[in-house]
């Protein structure tokens, strides 16, 4: 059920918009590659299989942003019984490319036990992908940059969850932004549009979870969203 529609309609609208603006420059960019492909696919098949490959990610970019937009504007999308794990791994890759030229050590902790939940795929990983970027954004300017993004059990007022965690050893959340994070179009970086984590609490909630932030021990800044899970896979 989608009781945030209303509260969250700006944000609704701005998404819809960014979808609209953010269609026509990926497709553009989705032919060049194809271009390039067939260009090189005789002198350097290499060279064309990694366009194929940035392609796909473009598509797949595509199709968040079409999920984002049929997400806020149309009401409720398709959810399927999915393992967390392989869905976070997946989303680590996406959300990790060019990660490792930035000098961000990163880590993926999983559980050995699959973690059963019944989910729109692409709005976690977005969900994750939103996180996983803010993280980077504040570690920019730190020497020390660590990224870990865990999945443990747990129970959330009282209910049995998975709850996915981003943690990042960044500047850390300031005082001033405080309680308003997860406000829409809230936003202390220059060119930062303020509505990633609304979106991302928005799409948590319909999903029955909840999200919230934590100072990190020893510096930098952890986001936590849960999950409710489902036993057995049912
Ligand atoms: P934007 O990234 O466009 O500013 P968001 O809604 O994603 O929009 O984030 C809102 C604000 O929350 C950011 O401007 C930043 O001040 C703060 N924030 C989010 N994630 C982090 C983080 N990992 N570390 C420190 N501050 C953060």
């Amino acid at each position: 059920m989608l009781t945030h529609q209303g509260r969250f309609s700006v944000v609704g609208q701005y998404a819809t918009a960014i979808a609209h603006e953010l269609n026509q420059p990926l497709t553009a960019a989705a032919n060049y590659l194809a271009a390039l492909r067939l260009t090189l696919k005789d002198s350097a098949p290499e060279a064309a299989e990694l366009a194929r490959a940035a392609g796909l990610q473009l598509l797949r970019a595509g199709g968040i942003v079409q999920g984002l937009r049929g997400f806020v504007s149309k009401g409720p999308v398709k959810r399927e019984v999915q393992d967390l794990r392989s869905l976070l791994e997946e989303a680590f890759d996406v959300a990790l490319i060019g990660v490792q030229d930035a000098g961000v050590q990163v880590r993926l902790k999983l559980p050995d036990e699959p973690a059963y939940a019944l989910v729109n795929k692409l709005q976690i990983q977005q969900v994750l992908v939103n996180l996983v970027r803010n993280a980077l954004e504040a570690m920019r300017t730190v020497p020390r940059k660590q990224l870990e993004i865990g999945l443990r059990a747990q129970p959330v007022d009282g209910h049995e969850c998975a709850v996915i965690c981003v943690a990042d050893t960044g500047i850390g959340v300031t005082d001033v932004m405080g309680d308003q994070l997860f406000l829409p179009f809230v936003s202390d970086k220059d060119d930062g549009m303020g509505v990633g984590l609304s979106i991302s609490k928005a799409i948590v909630k319909s999903h029955e979870g909840m999200i919230w932030h934590e100072a990190r021990e020893g510096g930098g800044a952890v986001f936590k969203f849960s999950l409710p899970v489902l036993n057995n896979g049912e």
